[in-house]
């Protein structure tokens, strides 16, 4: 038995100690390969070094924040002593050089350097050694990070900020032997939404993750900035349009290699705006606001692209300052020039009149009639959907309130808005509307719309459990257009689909629509889930529906949205028979 165990303990520690030696030369031959993936998926700034000939690698940043002659350096510490502030010379020499001489494997130390615009910035360091198979010192890694001891750096991406930004945009702009000048901010998609359905902590990492990624893929000469919230700055000397899209493409690439944050895979976009200018021809402010502005626009016209300063982004701009002024004296005025228009909604085997949807219009003094797609991104940006949505409550169990008596079953559903659930009061403030107005809720239905960025499904399921905790009806609105469909229905309870309309569009041509609303029939049956099909405009398109088995219709064929008084014209007089 013992001389067994002996003989084990023999064959594991000459496997280990062959594995080791492997390891060894495999990192050895593949240092180029782990290097840049080590870069990525560190915050800090990894250095690795071969200590019997005195030579570095260090992360690409680091050369242009410090001054580093270049991301391969031999005896670096003949560079790095001029740089170390003196008070701490004495303190990183002794770790340093311990290190270097194996006197320990490990050090942890903090000190002062210069930065190439001679500030000193404090460092953490890390170092550890690894020995050859004699004993001697062979490599050394070590992760430097940033503290933020200093005001111009950034606490969580480690990245210079917005003064340091503005700071260096301007002193180009003195520099004569620049002609033309840009800036490229770069922003994430739904970052409000990534931290309003996770946490500040999970945003903080997507933008630190961001922040390695963007930093990694840029040019060398280029440094990157945070500005505020989630939009990271660049400054662009001498470059064209077609540099700056190859700079932002490169990004994007590199985003879509690593998503990965504590082993969850996220799917973060980002969207960018440009504006490059004739250095003499421009100020800070102007371009600042112009880059702004094709930034917004590139997340207002579908997101995940960079758009370049352009006069047709400069009329967007002022339509969307206008539509908000406009929008907010709508609403200061008593909702003046809002109205809710209702659609009627049937039951696809009789015919039958089941429900209605609410639907807002906002007719603006200056522009006319604007669509709900466009301005109701507005009031959710600034908050004001609140509110308004509020009143599209109010408004609507008022109108409807006294067809109950007639039509007992009647099903009154209201679009709400992720800003509105994320929003703590929304729910208690929709009891206290549906109390006060003494509407039975078993009529009512909010329709929630999957947004791209409900990925935490459990925010999602804890809102729709406290609506129908209250006893009102979920629908999933606009079914089959996000991505996430099938993963929200499996988790969260809802009590109906609308499947959107783009799916009735082609229904007559593309049979994979047939098979899609068959087969999310089926699915709903076994779950007593309600299907309601949107989009039937036409009677060819109604005969191929009814063959589908869904439950309810609403379309064009049975009616568009109407306003009050023509709702009750068409609608009132039947149900009262
Ligand atoms: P939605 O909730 O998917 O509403 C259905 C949209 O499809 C409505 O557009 C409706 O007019 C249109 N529609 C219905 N049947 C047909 C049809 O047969 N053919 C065609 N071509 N269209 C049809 P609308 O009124 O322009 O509303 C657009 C979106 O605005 C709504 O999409 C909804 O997401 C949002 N919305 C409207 N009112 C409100 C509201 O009070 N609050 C919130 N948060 N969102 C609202
Ligand atoms: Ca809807
Ligand atoms: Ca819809």
């Amino acid at each position: 038995m013992i001389e067994k165990a002996n003989s084990n303990i023999k064959v594991n520690d000459s496997l280990v100690l062959k594995k080791r030696d492997e390891i060894m030369e495999l990192a050895g031959k593949n240092f180029e390969k782990i290097y840049p993936i080590l870069e990525k998926i560190n915050e800090d700034f990894i250095v690795i070094g071969d200590i019997k000939t005195m030579t570095f690698k260090f992360p690409k940043i680091l050369p242009k924040k410090i001054g580093l002659p270049s991301e391969i350096v031999e005896n670096p510490y003949t560079y790095w002593k001029k740089i170390v502030h003196e008070k701490d010379l004495s303190k990183f020499k002794e770790a340093t050089l311990g290190l270097i001489k194996g006197e320990y494997d490990y050090n942890d130390i903090e000190y002062r350097v210069k930065d190439i615009r001679g500030k000193n910035i404090w460092l953490k360091h890390k170092g550890s050694i690894i020995r050859d198979e004699n004993g001697d010192p062979w490599l050394l890694i070590s992760a430097i990070s940033i503290l933020g001891k200093q005001t111009n750096i950034d606490n969580i991406t480690k990245l210079m900020k917005f003064t340091e930004f503005f700071q260096h945009f301007c002193e180009k702009l003195k520099n004569t032997r620049i002609n033309n000048l840009g800036m490229m901010i770069i922003g994430v998609d739904n970052f409000k939404e990534i931290n309003q359905l996770h946490s500040r902590q999970y945003g903080d990492r997507v933008l630190k993750m961001l922040a390695n990624i963007i930093q990694y893929s840029l040019p060398e000469d280029i440094c990157l900035y945070r500005l505020d919230g989630d939009n990271f700055g660049i400054i662009l000397e001498d470059s064209s349009k077609e540099r700056a899209e190859e700079i932002y493409l490169n990004i994007k690439s590199e985003l879509k290699k690593v998503q990965i944050l504590k082993d969850e895979k996220i799917n973060v976009t980002i969207s960018a705006g440009c504006a490059i200018f004739s250095r003499d021809k421009i100020t800070y402010q102007e371009i600042y606001k112009f880059t702004i502005y094709s930034l917004m626009y590139s997340k207002k016209t579908g997101k995940n692209k960079i758009v370049f300063f352009s006069n047709e982004v400069m009329e967007n701009k002022i339509r969307h300052f206008e539509i908000l002024y406009y929008l907010k004296q709508s609403i200061e005025n008593n909702f003046k020039d809002f109205e809710i228009y209702y659609q009627p909604q049937v039951s696809a085997q009789t015919e039958e009149l089941i429900g209605f949807e609410a639907l807002l219009r906002w007719r603006c003094e200056k522009f006319g009639s604007v669509s709900p797609n466009e301005f109701i991104p507005f009031l959710e940006e600034t908050g004001m959907i609140n509110i308004v949505g509020k009143w599209v409550l109010e408004e609507t169990i008022k109108f409807f309130k006294d067809w109950l008596k007639i039509y007992p079953k009647l099903k009154i559903s209201i679009n709400v808005s992720c800003i509105q659930l994320m929003n703590k009061k929304c729910i208690p403030e929709f009891k206290k509307i549906i109390e006060e107005n003494s509407f039975p809720v078993k009529n009512l239905i909010l329709e929630i719309t999957e947004s791209s960025t409900i990925k935490n499904v459990k925010t999602l399921k804890e809102i729709c459990k406290k609506i129908q905790d209250l006893g009102i009806d979920i629908a999933l609105d606009d079914f089959g257009m996000g991505y996430s469909s099938f993963g929200i229905l499996k988790e969260v309870h809802v009590d109906m689909i609308k499947i959107d309309r783009s799916f009735v569009k082609d229904l007559l041509e593309n049979p994979f629509d047939v098979t899609f609303i068959k087969f999310i029939v089926e699915i709903s049956k076994q779950y007593n889930i309600k299907v309601c099909l949107e989009g039937v405009e036409r009677k060819e398109e109604l005969e191929v529906v009814k063959s589908l088995d869904v439950d309810y219709i609403q379309g064009y064929y049975f009616g568009k949205p109407e306003s009050k008084d023509e709702t009750i014209r068409k609608h009132y007089k039947n149900l009262a028979k």
